[in-house]
């Protein structure tokens, strides 16, 4: 019979979470976080996430064995049948195993995800997406992604790739993008975007009150950041989140044409601190997108924020998981 509780770990650039997730409600019992560094080895990397689910499931106050499986989301592309991690540009790793180990170490079994599908499975079934069987799940950060769900099925796609929003093409010859290419919405609306902007600004002599706070070599503004500025109506931050946010309305504009939706959940760390841009995004989308799709879209806020990464990865993980739940 199945367990109660699995482990979900979102693993991004940055930061490696793990959580101890009560599968039937999604309610979190104990979450633990460890920094990730470049260049990691697969040992280094897996200690890592090991060290971080340890943590939780002790902070949790478990044995191991109510564990019912581990699931893990990954910021990079992912072989989901064998478990591997393919490529992970923040991570600086390509080919590493992920399930193989975890599997071993705590005798579960272990599922690999993208960050991105597993956020979109915690809203699904305990957040803005529990209402919806067909939505997108768009999450702004230093990029933007999207996680597809049709007839309550998610879209994975012919190579499992399938809602790279971020590289829609908005621009002819536009902005270089992080992929590449050129003219990518993410070179425009997301918060890199944002800075770079308001960085520009700053070259061009105009005073803000962020000017000291912009690492451009990490492409680092804070979201808390750009919402102070916002909050104390900073003219070159006010506009650089406006022009971000109509940026991101004509390109939600095609999701809602293409894929007829009946919501657009949106997260990240700027639409959760930044109401200026969340509110101008919503203005403009109606706007802009077909009168009949966007009739009776809903635009919403994400319900799980920083979480919905690990109660996915633990939904992912087990067996309430998809058609058996
Ligand atoms: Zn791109």
């Amino acid at each position: 019979m199945a367990g109660k509780y699995s482990i979900g770990v979102d693993l991004g650039g940055t930061k490696v979470l793990a959580a101890v997730v009560e599968t039937k409600t999604g309610k979190l019992i104990a979450t633990k976080k460890k920094r990730t560094k470049q260049a990691n080895t697969q040992e280094t990397l897996i200690q890592r996430i090991s060290a971080a689910v340890d943590d939780a499931i002790e902070l949790a106050g478990l044995e191991t064995n109510k564990i019912d499986g581990i699931g893990v989301g990954a910021a990079g592309m992912v072989d989901r049948q064998r478990g591997i991690l393919l490529a992970a540009a923040n991570l600086g790793v390509s080919d590493i195993s992920i399930t193989r180990p975890l599997e071993q170490r705590y005798g579960v079994k272990a599922q690999l995800g993208n960050d991105v599908e597993v956020a979109t499975y915690g809203e699904r079934y305990f957040g803005a997406g529990q209402k919806s069987k067909h939505f997108v799940c768009v999450f702004v950060g230093t990029g933007i992604g999207s996680g597809i769900v049709v007839h309550d099925h998610y879209l994975k796609g012919q190579t499992g790739t399938a809602g790279e929003i971020g590289h829609t093409k908005i621009f002819p010859d536009g902005r270089k993008c992080g992929c590449g290419g050129y003219g990518c919405l993410e070179a425009y609306a997301s918060r890199l975007a944002i800075a770079k902007t308001i960085k520009s600004a700053v070259d061009h002599g105009q005073p803000t009150m962020v000017s000291g706070k912009i690492d451009m070599g990490k492409g680092i503004l804070r979201s808390s950041t750009i919402a102070e500025a916002v909050e104390k109506g900073d003219p070159v931050v006010s506009d650089a989140v406006k022009a971000g946010a109509r940026y991101l309305a004509w390109g939600l504009a095609s999701v809602v044409n293409f894929f007829n939706p009946e919501r657009i959940i949106l997260g990240g760390g700027l639409v959760e601190a930044v109401d200026l841009y969340y509110d101008v995004c919503k203005q403009e989308i109606t706007k802009i997108a077909l009168p009949i799709p966007a009739k009776n879209l809903k635009l919403v806020r994400s319900q799980l924020g920083d979480n919905a990464g690990v109660v996915g990865a633990a939904l992912m993980a087990s067996s309430r998981n998809g058609k058996n739940r």
